[in-house]
């Protein structure tokens, strides 16, 4: 019932001629292997227009990493959802710890762009995550639960079937450390159970978390293989075709 998934972020890399390559060869990929889980790349704004047109009639959809909250109008250097969804993107990435570190993006201004997307009849894939302090002291799922409740709480319950969470731990992104499958699986179901209490059990039930934070071919496999894990949010290794395609052979 819960779709099954594995999204690669490329992040600020590759030049457009090594974007569009790795998106022709995964592409190429996925037609002749037929993947169990559905296959999402996030690539920087400025290719999404040429791989939507490269990727259109594809088995595979393109992401923005980011997106604005606000409306079209005086924001030097940002990107609306009205934009996206005029060149053809449908999906964006939001909260990605990496926009709250550097960019000081918090949870009710992340609630503000998924509820911008969802009036535009877009999705977003929600990441969230602790940072290592956190776990150190204990109180890796009270930052967890605040994450999830306040960017979802104004979202309303039709939209909100089919969502996609990342549980990202921040520690774990980069860094080659990975959560164990058992401390994933725990927090991914405190997750679902978080997600449950606040907006019922129907949507908990179709929300399909993913885990990202150094996933890669050795270990991808136990991690999908955990009740609650439905996929990845796949970086470094989403750079490289043979990689990221065993990582979504493995999410079967
Ligand atoms: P990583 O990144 O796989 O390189 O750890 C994951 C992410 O930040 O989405």
């Amino acid at each position: 019932m819960r779709r099954k998934i594995v999204a690669g972020n490329w992040k600020m890399n590759l030049t457009f001629q090594e974007a569009k390559e790795l998106a022709l060869r995964l592409n190429t990929w996925v037609k002749a292997n037929k993947p169990t889980a559905e296959v999402i790349i996030a690539p920087t704004h400025l290719y999404l227009e040429q791989l939507n047109k490269d990727l259109k009639n594809s088995h595979i959809t393109v992401a923005s990493q980011n997106v604005s909250a606000m409306e079209n109008g005086a924001y030097t250097g940002d990107v609306s959802a009205e934009q996206l969804l005029s060149i053809g993107t449908k999906m964006s990435i939001v909260g990605h710890s990496e926009r709250r570190a550097y960019h000081y993006e918090q949870d009710k201004y992340i609630g503000k762009k998924i509820t911008h997307l969802y009036e535009l009849g877009m999705s977003p894939i929600l990441c969230v995550g602790e940072k290592l302090e956190d776990r150190d002291a204990g109180k890796h799922f009270d930052v967890v639960q605040e994450q999830v409740t306040v960017a979802l709480e104004r979202q309303k319950e039709e939209d909100l079937k089919n969502l996609i969470v990342a549980y990202e731990p921040v520690w774990a992104i980069g860094t080659g450390k990975t959560a164990s499958p058992d401390q994933a699986q725990e927090m991914h179901a405190f997750i679902r159970k978080t997600i449950g209490a606040q907006h019922g059990i129907s949507i908990a039930n179709s929300t399909s978390i993913l885990y990202g934070g150094s996933v890669n071919p050795g270990n991808a496999r136990d991690l999908f293989e955990q009740y609650d894990i439905d996929g990845g949010l796949v970086g470094g290794a989403s750079l490289k075709l043979e990689d990221f395609t065993t990582i979504i052979s493995a999410n079967k």
